[in-house]
């Protein structure tokens, strides 16, 4: 690239981002496509989530992995609208490129950019309205296109009873998938199901038990993942497992059964062997081993303690009712919760893994979404219809500032309005002008609302508020601002070249390869 003019890497460094763009594109909105990837070993999935679509993609192109970064934390914080991050960052760069084009400076649109994104956000929030009966349209909107939305009413039902049920804390939702059955056998269980058993089985009648956690294990300390100890006898072996003194191990079972006189159940976070966890059965008390580190944390929000650092520093117990069950063809631990601290466990049943994986992402958006709807308590109308409100509320602003600037904000509100038209694009709509005419249009003398109607011909617009299209300010106002910061990002580097290091850029290539 050294040899190159400036202008030229700007180029090169779009392009690289309009083969991500072109790819995700044909996903956005309902009447998206899916994709299928594979890889070298023929492992295949199939999906429409944009998200996962870059994650899995092999994309080598610095400037293109920009964009995927910005498609991930777009995931992290909001579950969803990664494919419009995609979209809109995809089309705010080729938009530049028409402006430097005329002589207009990267930095000039960088500037012209970074102030229509702070208008544009400004009017998103002024549009707004309070999210509280629209939760199940958020739900909804998310679904809508994926295969989940065969069973749509099950789906934002259980969704909607789910965030309610944690008051929007969405690290307290737990999802299980169990394959077997149909979706709808999915349900939500007010609890914690622990992909476990009991150490030895309980023989205890009433599974309603007093609960203890401990954030230790109980056996020989674990050996390094690299260290290798080598015996040349059972005996041997036996010897160095009693190196700690077994009256170590009675003296710990004795600690806890001294906080559960009448039986119960302990939850240890590492292993437990054999001596103390016969002691405890003896006593009536069950024992579940090496329970992961989350649902350590889950169980300590269920009950509202916090786990004991070793059995003998046991303060808090908690009484509730633990069973063993069988769910489809595994054994797990399912620990009920009471209302003052609840932990939510969605168990999904799909009748494949890999329709269940899908089952699982879909649900992972919606929970995520819904939530995020819940807690900030604003929902602005979707299908596209914010981004070309903010579009008219730009176009309108620009003409105060004139000059370059205002080109650069007409360029920005052109970007945004490639939401909307993709959506009606991968709808159909062909040509696509006639229904961006319609919108600009209508939103000239109407209200906000106004959106593709992706089930009618090429420029027909429907009201996606009678419609129930809404999605999370939060998520709106995400996809717009990490759109601008990645692609005002982009417009400053003017040259990528070659570093000493390992993991040095690559010289050419489109950024996405094996699609
Ligand atoms: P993303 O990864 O960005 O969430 P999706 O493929 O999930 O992409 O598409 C989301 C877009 O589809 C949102 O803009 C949403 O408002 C829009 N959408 C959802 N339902 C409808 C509908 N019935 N009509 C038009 N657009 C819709
Ligand atoms: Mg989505």
């Amino acid at each position: 690239m050294q040899n190159q003019d400036k202008e030229t890497a700007l180029t090169h460094n779009i392009r690289a981002v309009k083969a991500i763009t072109d790819t995700v594109k044909t996903t956005l909105g309902p009447k998206g496509m899916d994709k299928l990837m594979m890889d070298m070993g023929g492992d295949t999935i199939v999906t429409n989530d944009g998200a996962t679509i870059l994650q899995e993609a092999d994309v080598s192109h610095p400037v293109a992995k920009m964009i995927v970064d910005a498609a991930d934390t777009q995931e992290s914080m909001c579950y969803d609208g990664t494919t419009s991050i995609v979209v809109l960052a995809g089309q705010l760069l080729s938009n530049s490129e028409g402006l430097t084009s005329k002589g207009i400076h990267p930095n000039t649109i960088r500037e012209g950019y970074g102030q229509a994104s702070r208008w544009a956000v400004e009017y998103l929030e002024e549009m707004a309205v309070d999210a509280g009966s629209h939760l199940h349209d958020v739900a909804r909107t998310s679904v809508t296109g994926k295969a989940l939305a065969s069973s749509m009413e099950y789906v934002t039902d259980l969704t909607v009873e789910t965030v309610i049920g944690v008051r929007g804390e969405h690290d307290r939702i737990r999802v299980l998938c169990q394959p077997g059955g149909g979706l709808d056998d999915s349900y939500c269980f007010s609890g914690v199901i622990l992909h476990k058993e009991f150490l030895i089985p309980s023989t205890a009648e009433d599974s309603y038990a007093d609960v203890i956690l401990v954030n230790t294990g109980m056996d020989v300390q674990k050996m390094d993942d690299n260290m290798q100890v080598q015996f040349s006898s059972a005996q041997e072996f036996q010897s160095y497992r009693q190196q700690v003194n077994r009256d170590d191990w009675v003296a710990k079972a004795e600690a806890i059964a001294k906080h559960l006189p009448n039986g119960g159940v302990v939850i240890v976070r590492d292993n437990v062997n054999e001596i103390v966890a016969s002691m405890l059965a003896r006593k009536n008390i069950a024992t579940v081993q090496r329970v992961p580190e989350s649902d350590m944390v889950a169980l300590g929000h269920l009950f509202g303690i916090s786990p004991a650092h070793t059995p003998e520093d046991i303060t808090m117990i908690a009484s509730t009712q633990v069973e063993q069950k069988t769910i489809g063809d595994m054994n797990y631990v399912v620990i009920e919760g009471d209302k003052q601290s609840p932990v939510i466990t969605l168990v999904l049943r799909g009748a494949t893994r890999q329709t269940l994986d899908e089952t699982e992402r879909g649900f992972a958006d919606a929970l995520g979404v819904v939530s995020i709807a819940y807690k900030s308590g604003k929902v602005v109308s979707g299908g596209g219809s914010a981004y070309m409100a903010m579009a008219r509320y730009l176009r309108e602003r620009a003409t105060d500032i004139g000059g370059r600037a205002q080109m650069a904000v007409d360029a920005f509100a052109e970007g945004l309005e490639s939401i909307p038209a993709t959506i009606a694009e991968n709808a159909g709509h062909v040509p696509l002008l006639d229904t961006v005419l319609s919108l600009r249009g209508a939103h000239e003398v109407d209200n906000h609302h106004w959106g593709p109607d992706i089930t009618g011909p090429s420029g027909t617009i429907c009201n996606m508020a009678d419609l129930g299209v809404w999605e999370p300010l939060d998520l709106v106002r995400q996809v717009v601002l990490s759109a601008t910061e990645v692609s005002t990002a982009i417009l400053r580097i003017d040259d990528i070249m070659a570093k000493k290091s390992e993991g040095a850029p690559q010289q050419s290539g489109f950024g996405m390869q094996q699609m």
